[in-house]
């Protein structure tokens, strides 16, 4: 063999052993809201305090255990409502929209009156993740638990949303499938699961289940029910893992993002358990078991994130908290895609779920081919 092939082989397999050690960007990204899963609650169930207990939850510890996590991410400073954080959510932006914020605006918590959008509330234009995907060919779905996500399906349809100016132009509707259903009990889930088992799965999927909020409002959070409401979640999320195992195009090959709106909306004790949220990352390349605040430090390039020293936190400005809202400018960027236009939280999509200790120089270089090639 001559001796540039065999160099050219070496450097190869070096390439191939580093992608794989460090984990090449996922194709498929699925986030998760678990509506009103606040983050104190959920952490009793995890060490073995909460009412009832102990809850088995193998699919929430898997997340945890396998991914980067933290119980304590922030919503929005000036609303612990489902739909304006929600809005947040998807398009990484906050809420007030007064001088110096240009948020959403996006205030109200009920169903839109028929024909309002996101563009024609703030205005103008208020692009969310959906735009990003599929103005880059990725297929999106939504599929969400409450009526009041219509919102969504108006404001990206195929009359309001913005045009496609990528080429090729894929159209003005950003979500390819959507699904809403207000029964509980997982039909949500499976509806998506069945889409993704399909011959056309969606790239990026965004998931909302209702069972935390609902029993939360009926049987106050923490309580038994509500807590057994959240078994019933960790059970439909086993399916989701399955599905990611069966689907050969996904397995080793999908990024789950899962965080919440809010907790406790009705009573809360603390601040912390209206405010607190958990937000989870899994998939290839992510630390196992890695403590969010601890890889988003400050060094070698990540994000500086400090738990919020108040809950709820009063400013933007200085040391952030995570926030729920980064979770789809950091989906975006584990599918290699920009920031969402007009977005604030983790618009520089430095966020990070490895270890960037661990990035080494080779495997940068190896990313970067890798990414060039694609
Ligand atoms: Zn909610």
């Amino acid at each position: 063999m001559p001796a540039p092939r065999r160099l050219v082989l070496a450097l190869c397999a070096i390439l191939a052993c580093t992608a794989t050690a460090w984990g090449v960007a996922p194709e498929y990204v699925i986030e998760i809201s678990v509506d009103g899963l606040g983050g104190t609650y959920l952490g009793k169930i995890f060490n073995g305090t909460a009412t009832g207990g102990p809850y088995a939850v193998p699919n929430f510890t898997r997340l945890k255990t396998e991914g980067a996590s933290t119980l304590a991410a922030h919503c929005d400073n000036n609303n612990w409502e489902t739909l304006p954080n929600h809005v947040s959510i998807l398009t990484g932006r906050p809420r007030d929209n007064s001088p110096g914020f240009d948020g959403h605006n996006w205030t109200g918590n009920g169903d839109p009156a028929v024909g309002q959008t996101l563009h024609t509330n703030k205005p103008p234009y208020v692009a969310s993740v959906f735009d990003v995907a599929h103005d880059n060919g990725l297929r999106t779905g939504m599929y969400a638990n409450k009526s009041k996500f219509s919102l969504f399906d108006t404001s990206y349809n195929a009359t309001n949303g913005a045009q496609d100016n990528i080429s090729p132009n894929y159209g003005r509707d950003k979500i390819d499938n959507t699904y809403i259903d207000t029964a509980l009990g997982g039909v949500v889930v499976d509806t998506f699961i069945a889409q993704q088992k399909s011959g056309s799965p969606n790239r990026y999927s965004f998931v909302h289940i209702n069972e935390p909020d609902a029993n939360g409002h009926g049987s106050g959070w923490g309580s038994a029910t509500w807590n057994q409401s959240v078994v019933t979640v960790d059970g439909m999320l086993g399916k989701i893992f399955q599905m990611i195992q069966d689907v050969p195009a996904m397995r080793n090959n999908t990024a789950i993002i899962l965080t919440a709106d809010h907790g406790n909306q009705d009573n809360p004790p603390t601040g912390a358990d209206r405010y607190q949220v958990p937000f989870f990352v899994w998939g290839p390349g992510v630390t196992a078991g890695a403590d969010l605040y601890a890889l988003n430090n400050g060094q070698n390039g990540a994000a500086m994130r400090k738990v919020a020293a108040n809950y709820p936190m009063t400013t933007y400005a200085g040391d952030q908290p995570i926030r729920n809202a980064e979770a789809s400018n950091l989906a975006l960027d584990l599918l290699d895609l920009g920031p969402i236009p007009g977005s604030t939280f983790d618009y520089s999509q430095t966020l990070v779920v490895p270890e960037p200790a661990t990035m080494s120089l080779l495997a940068l270089g190896a990313l970067a081919m890798l990414r060039r090639r694609r």
